[in-house]
């Protein structure tokens, strides 16, 4: 039997609608500088060849790797008849802050994750930070021991699946892996987590398993493919199934300008499908937009990625996939925001639907306070979290640089401790920097959160006794 033909056909009937199993969709944590962007490069690199992945840099903020590619690179680890899923897809922008802003009704848009462990530095800030989501969300995981090669005498061994390179390996090397392999495994125990090496799990619905890695060389890298596709495929096929041919939802990765077609979405589609002629809703920083798809695209088939144009028009995608979304009004449009095709139902529906899951994402705003500009509606929700428990009251919070109009609310306000904006990881304008010159407006910009409350009560505290 072909397992790629498999996932085409009709997992169930129900009515009208044809249940078809979709992609996983897996999030990459972990702590800064273990490795997440080298790892999907790898992973990304490994779906095209060498001089290839530098060309798609300018990606759509998912990359999909095919249940072929994973078995080609897993050789006798993966035979791909045992597998319906048709492959993984990746969210390409990693950290626990994009993991959370991403949203799928509520939920976490991610299906499954890899947290990354730098095996010299072990638990970090960051690390526990992803712990802790991966658990509220029970988001199940595998550990990515990452940067083996650095482990003195470690010899590589070409192509080997990993546990075979950790046999092979010399006891010293063995030794020192396996010292830090077993810190870890206490670190995860301690936060309610058994796990083992990868090869040692029987189960994985209760056991996390840990792949040693080296997203530097590669080495371990497809057996990380390897072990997310066994636990999809046992754990989440069900979940997996969406009706393909129902209205498309999904969730807004990023807002930008795109060449000849103004401003555009990215999207991370995880229902049903999007046409070239449909009407979507789109999460905004006002309220939702309803427009006209001008054009869907997606990155050129692979042996052309190199030339100008990267993308190409399509007239419809089904999920899971990456695409981007062309279509008039799209500037306010938030990052972390929910997508909703309007087909069978109305559009005033639809815009509830969007309404309500953004008000899900709680921000409360005051008569009086701070402004609050953030990059995605996850750190927008994580800043207005901390300010609240610094008791600083915030009369707008919105997703987008920092714009004129931010420094005009700013300065309206009667308190001149709330004559104050801050900027999480966005750009201030330079029309809005001289604003807030003439107007003696503070901004205040980080891209770590304590900092930027720390910077702002400090002014206030020098400003407070300076007045005394
Ligand atoms: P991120 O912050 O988690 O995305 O980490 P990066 O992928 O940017 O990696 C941080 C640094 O570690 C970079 O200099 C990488 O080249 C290096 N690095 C990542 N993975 C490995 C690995 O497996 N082995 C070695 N030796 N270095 C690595």
């Amino acid at each position: 039997m072909n397992a790629m033909s498999e996932t085409h056909t009709d997992a169930e009937t129900d009515g009208d609608a044809v249940a078809t199993l979709r992609t996983p969709i897996v999030a990459v944590l972990g702590h800064v500088d273990h490795g997440k962007t080298t790892l999907l490069d790898r992973i990304r690199g490994s779906t095209v060849t060498e001089g290839e992945a530098g060309a798609i840099t300018q990606h759509i903020g998912a990359t999909a790797v095919p249940l072929e590619t994973v078995s080609e690179l897993a050789g006798s680890l993966v035979d791909p008849t045992d597998f319906d899923l048709p492959g993984l897809l990746f969210i390409d922008t990693p950290g626990h802050h994009s993991f959370s802003t991403l949203r799928s009704r509520g939920g976490a848009l991610a299906d499954i994750a890899v947290l990354v462990v730098d095996v010299n530095d072990g638990f970090q800030p960051q690390t526990i930070e992803a712990i802790d989501i991966l658990q509220r969300t029970e988001t199940p995981f595998v550990v990515a021991a990452n940067k083996i090669d650095t482990v003195p005498g470690w010899n590589p061994q070409d192509d080997a699946p990993i546990q075979q390179s950790y046999d092979a390996q010399s006891d010293r090397a063995r030794e020192t892996l396996d010292e830090r392999l077993y810190e870890l495994i206490g670190e995860l125990s301690e936060h309610d987590f058994s796990a083992d090496m990868y090869w040692r799990v029987q189960n994985f619905a209760n056991n996390v398993g840990v792949v040693p890695t080296s997203a530097e060389t590669g080495e371990g890298v497809p057996d990380v493919l390897t072990v997310l596709m066994g636990l999809s495929q046992r754990y989440l096929k069900d979940a997996m199934a969406i009706d393909a041919e129902g209205p498309g939802a999904g969730t807004v990765l990023e807002v930008k300008e795109q060449k000849g077609f103004g401003t555009a979405i990215d999207v991370v589609l995880y229902d049903g499908t999007v046409r070239a002629d449909d009407t979507v809703v789109v999460g905004a920083t006002g309220d939702p937009i309803v427009t006209d798809v001008r054009a869907l695209l997606q990155p050129r088939p692979l042996a052309e990625i190199r030339t100008e144009k990267r993308f190409e028009q399509v007239d419809a995608v089904s999920a899971a996939a990456g695409l981007k979304i062309a279509a008039p009004d799209l500037d306010d449009a938030m990052a972390g925001a929910p997508v909703r095709v309007v087909r069978d139902r109305s559009r005033e529906e639809v815009v509830q639907e969007v309404q309500e899951e953004l008000a899900a994402i709680g921000v409360t705003t005051e008569e009086e306070g701070v402004v609050v500009k953030a990059d995605t509606l996850g750190s927008l929700e994580a800043v207005a979290n901390a300010l609240d428990e610094a008791e600083i009251p915030i009369v707008r919070a919105e997703v987008g640089d920092v714009a004129p109009r931010d420094v005009t609310v700013a300065s309206t306000a009667d308190e001149e401790r709330h004559e104050t904006v801050l900027a999480f990881s966005v750009d201030v304008l330079d029309n809005a920097e001289r604003q807030a010159d003439e107007g003696d407006i503070r901004i205040f910009e980080s891209d770590v959160i304590y900092r930027l409350i720390e910077e702002y009560e400090e002014f206030i505290a020098e400003r407070e006794r300076s007045q005394q």
